[in-house]
């Protein structure tokens, strides 16, 4: 048995002859395969704009420059995510705080935010980043009634659930990023992740004026258009319009720009999203079969419908035991996440442990098995075999 990691990207033939035909076509970069990529993911996603950038932290930077987030505001988010949910904020300035998470869901506790929200004054936080973790949708219908009661922003943080979606209180389906509820949502395209690209990110919004402002901010802060123009024609050159070669950085942005044979291998791959999407509900119907009543792993709630399955979470007895073990028989299982709050980045800005007892209480037993398309049922079956036989 070959070593099985948690996850792993899937690139196939088709995928290496568009990347070919792209490294051989004019364009390297800023060519059409990038709003290609764009056009395709906001249809797959049900949103109206999408911005395809270097990664899915550069996504969530320029989100949190794009709202405005600056020093002395508060935004909230989970300590159970990748450390960039959180650090887009102090990029800008601005002061993480975290909520706590519901132990049933490993999402955003709601009650956790309202209680937050509840113990400052109006206007002392100005957003929230919600993620769907480990591809499970949060309630953003929720979120949305809650944010809008504050005047907040919704980040949707939603790398680890492209095709997920959550059922709404009218009983319509809402896709993750479909930007119904949230101003923006961000994903990644890290080869872990549904849609890989090598690197690479995506923003998603219904907002044409947050869409207009993300373009400018993805290259430099620089606009290319007549009508946007602040200084004169005859200071640019021109006598009665603008000459051709005239632009104006207006703002200060960066170069967060994907590449086109990126944009291609990411757009390739999302010809497949569903049929992965398939494919990872399948296996967590196995694994959830393997151990509803097997006493040493919780944390089972049945397949959950919606759940885009980025990651299987398990709670364990004897977490590194089982880690451990795991490793020896090559299997790669792994943690997700050490709780935000207590990277020693957060812990000196004033976080400590007992924080968010809930978040911590789960660090201490979850566990992520191997979850991908391409793991066979052979591998899924020594998996679950070697995980039963590690407990007497
Ligand atoms: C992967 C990930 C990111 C960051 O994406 P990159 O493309 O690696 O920069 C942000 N948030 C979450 C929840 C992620 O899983």
């Amino acid at each position: 048995m070959e070593a099985i990691p948690y996850g792993k990207q899937h690139i196939t033939e088709e995928d290496l002859a568009i990347v070919i035909e792209t490294l051989k076509s004019p364009y390297l970069t800023q060519g059409p395969k990038i709003k290609e990529f764009e056009d395709n993911f906001a249809k797959y996603i049900g949103a109206k704009y999408a911005v395809a950038l270097a990664n899915g932290t550069a996504a969530l930077h320029l989100c949190a420059m794009a709202l405005g987030v600056k020093e002395g505001d508060k935004v909230i988010t989970t300590p159970i995510t990748f450390a960039a949910s959180a650090n887009c904020v102090r990029y800008c300035g601005g002061e993480v705080v975290f909520a706590d998470i519901d132990p049933d869901t490993y999402l955003i506790d709601i009650d956790s935010v309202k209680e937050l929200l509840e113990k400052s004054p109006k206007g002392t936080y100005t957003g929230i980043i919600p993620v769907d973790f480990a591809g499970r949708a949060v309630n953003l219908e929720e979120f949305r009634k809650l944010a809008d009661e504050y005047n907040l922003w919704i980040i949707e943080d939603a790398c680890h659930s492209p095709g997920g979606y959550f059922t709404d209180s009218t009983g319509k389906q809402q896709k993750c990023g479909n930007g119904n509820f949230a101003d923006l949502a961000i994903f990644s395209f890290h080869p872990v992740k549904h849609i890989a690209s090598g690197e690479g990110g995506m923003i998603t919004t219904n907002d044409e004026k947050l869409y207009q402002i993300l373009l400018q901010l993805r290259t430099h802060g620089i606009v290319k258009s007549d009508n946007l123009y602040v200084n004169s024609i005859e200071f640019a050159g021109g006598t009665d319009k603008y000459p051709g070669w005239y632009m104006e950085m207006q703002t200060l942005g960066y170069n967060y720009r994907i590449t086109d044979f990126q944009a291609a291998l990411g757009d390739s791959q999302l010809k497949r999203a569903d049929e992965g999407l398939v494919r990872r509900r399948e296996i967590a119907a196995r694994y959830f079969d393997a151990f509803k009543d097997f006493a040493p792993i919780k944390g089972q709630s049945g397949v959950v419908e919606g759940h885009a399955y980025h990651l299987y979470v398990i709670e364990a007895e004897d977490r590194l035991g089982l880690y451990n073990y795991l490793r020896e028989q090559k299997i790669f299982a792994q943690i997700h996440y050490i709780p935000c709050h207590l990277m020693p980045y957060y812990r000196g800005l004033g976080w400590k442990e007992g924080d968010k007892p809930k978040a911590e209480a789960y660090y201490r037993h979850c566990i992520s098995l191997p979850m991908y398309p391409t793991l066979t049922e052979a591998e899924q079956a020594y998996v679950i075999e070697k995980i039963k036989q590690y407990y007497p």
